[in-house]
């Protein structure tokens, strides 16, 4: 891509044009779309055959129905019913341009569903899942010898809540034109046991427009049922500097795409990142960098984050898993927590066992609060940890994520102990001191249908840094991903030294350099001055780490 100034007249007028015409006959299209679902709907049609089956699926513990999500396998295919009943909710995730269609099945834990069934079904197996807390669960009907019903019991293996830990999806797209459907998102986070959603409204790379519009922002935006919470916040992108996330946004920023993306198209590079995640933290947003930062052609999230603009860092988006820039931002000190989400409705195909919303989602620990606010200090005490499955722990010297250690002068040596958990099977288990795996025995048992793996050992640290683990679980077919885990950190601080790393922090010089390069020559900008405040972040960033290197 050019910067507009340096085409010859005549081919930028060219360009104008083009833009306008192709402009004014989209131009319908956005305006339609203001008042319509793109992204989703909810609900089917009639029943499909004379035939219909009853789905009860309970708690084990209570007895009781619960929400959950179901999926149903006819004479060994895949089955989507036409027809669920006011008991279930029957919902298709759409990604126009990706063309990624996709309807999934709720029962709503008000009583059994009835759903509709093919004409000749003979065998039907129907599988149920809550989240990574329950044990997902199968039964089989013969339709052909005249059942009609089938019941499911969900076992929960293990409760976090009680230790104060909260799921969220992080990272949604759909639409909220009003609070209409709110009681069934609500309903939906429940099934897939979550405690909270973040609906982003963003612009282009679907439908041309703004999409996953949102119909207020700030505390009008927000829904709950008293357990479940939906935060309506935005995604701000741009082509080259990369995508953040504004999570809890009161106000949107304009023009929520720049370096070319989405319609109307703002060509400029402008303004920098550092600047939205600013002015978004101004408008009480969590600001965040999506997708491991991997998403800008010439990303400037380190030099964000180094600059201090920066609130968390997203690791995964699922079929996103980047822990790279992450782990050398904190060996030179940037301690970023943690974040994951769907970015749902991209890749909306699941597994059985799978939730749909929050597939891969963080957990924070906020005390068992539900409010945005004790996400916010949760987060910025750094006790989160991202899941696709297993869940992982980390504990050193007895103190958990988010905590510190204080060694003296010389060092010394730490106990780590690490753990990974899940109903289906493991892989991984390692543990990670400032960026780098420390080999290590892993002990493997099987506790009932529970695979929990662990390892204990000690570490030794002479330097101030960081500790972590890392899993890997059941491979996701649907997705051609494996399931993977993340802890939170544990920061082991050594004397007075800083946390420091001249490796990294030399790598990150180089790259600033180079960025400043590119957005010096290459960078769209509409006055000098404004490419100028660009350069001086870079230049500040450079400053920032070489003082480092003095310390
Ligand atoms: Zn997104």
């Amino acid at each position: 891509m050019f910067p507009m100034c340096r085409l010859p007249l005549n081919i930028r007028n060219l360009f104008l044009a083009t833009v306008v015409t192709f402009w004014a006959t989209i131009a319908g299209f956005v305006h339609a779309h203001e008042h319509e679902l793109v992204t989703h709907k909810f609900g089917g049609g009639e029943p499909e055959s004379s035939e219909g089956l009853t789905i009860n699926i309970v708690d084990k513990a209570t007895g009781e129905p619960i929400a959950a999500r179901f999926s149903m396998m006819v004479d060994g295919e895949t089955y989507t019913p036409d027809f669920v009943d006011e008991n279930g909710i029957r919902f298709t995730s759409i990604h126009e341009s990706k063309n990624q269609r996709y309807t999934v099945l709720y029962t709503r834990g008000s009583g059994p569903v009835t759903v509709g069934l093919p004409v000749n079904a003979s065998n039907v197996v129907v599988s149920a899942a809550r989240g990574f807390e329950y044990q997902a669960a199968k039964g089989s009907v013969r339709v052909r010898r005249g059942e009609t019903n089938v019941s499911l019991e969900l076992n929960r293996w293990v409760n976090l809540e009680e230790d104060g830990w909260i799921a969220i999806d992080e990272h949604l797209h759909y639409d909220r034109l009003d609070p209409k459907d709110d009681a069934l998102w609500l309903t939906m986070l429940e099934a897939d046991g979550l405690a909270a959603g973040h609906f982003m409204v963003l612009k282009g790379g679907m439908v041309p427009g703004i999409w996953s519009r949102q119909f207020a922002f700030g505390p009008d935006g927000q829904a709950s049922d008293g357990s479940r919470l939906m935060i309506p916040g935005q995604e701000y992108r741009d082509s080259a500097q990369g995508h953040i996330n504004l999570l809890g946004i009161d106000k949107i920023i304009e023009p929520y795409s720049t370096g070319g993306t989405g319609t109307p198209t703002v060509n400029e590079n402008f303004p920098p990142l550092h600047d939205v995640l600013n002015k978004a933290r101004s408008r009480n947003a969590l600001a965040g960098v999506a997708h491991g930062g991997t998403l800008g052609r010439q990303s400037t999230h380190m030099a964000d984050a180094v600059l201090g603009a920066v609130d968390f860092w997203e690791i995964s988006n699922g079929f996103i898993y980047n822990t790279d820039n992450w782990y050398r931002l904190m060996n030179c000190g940037y301690f970023l927590p943690m974040a994951a989400g769907t970015d749902l409705p991209n890749w909306p195909f699941r597994d059985d066992w799978q939730p749909f919303l929050g597939s891969i989602r963080m957990y924070a620990n906020t005390h068992g609060k539900r409010d945005f606010l004790s996400f916010k200090k949760a987060m910025a005490e750094g006790r989160t940890f991202i899941t696709g499955g297993p869940l992982i722990d980390v504990m050193v010297n007895g103190k958990g994520m988010g905590e510190t250690i204080k060694l003296p002068s010389e060092g010394g040596t730490v106990n780590v102990q690490v753990a990974l958990h899940s109903p289906y099977a493991l892989k991984e288990l390692h543990i990670v001191h400032d960026g780098v795996e420390v080999a290590a025995d892993v002990r493997k048992i099987q506790d009932g249908s529970i695979n929990r793996w662990s390892i204990e050992r000690t570490v030794k640290v002479t330097e101030s840094g960081w500790l972590a683990a890392w899993g890997k679980g059941i491979e996701i077919y649907t997705q051609n991903i494996d399931a993977m885990a993340h802890s939170g950190v544990v920061k082991v601080l050594v004397g007075d030294k800083p946390v420091q790393s001249s490796v990294d922090a030399s790598s990150f010089i180089d790259n600033f350099k180079q960025l400043r390069e590119y957005y010096l020559n290459r960078g769209v900008y509409e006055k000098d001055a404004d490419r100028d405040r660009v350069l001086l972040l870079f230049d500040r960033a450079i400053d920032e780490l070489r003082n480092q290197l003095k310390d």
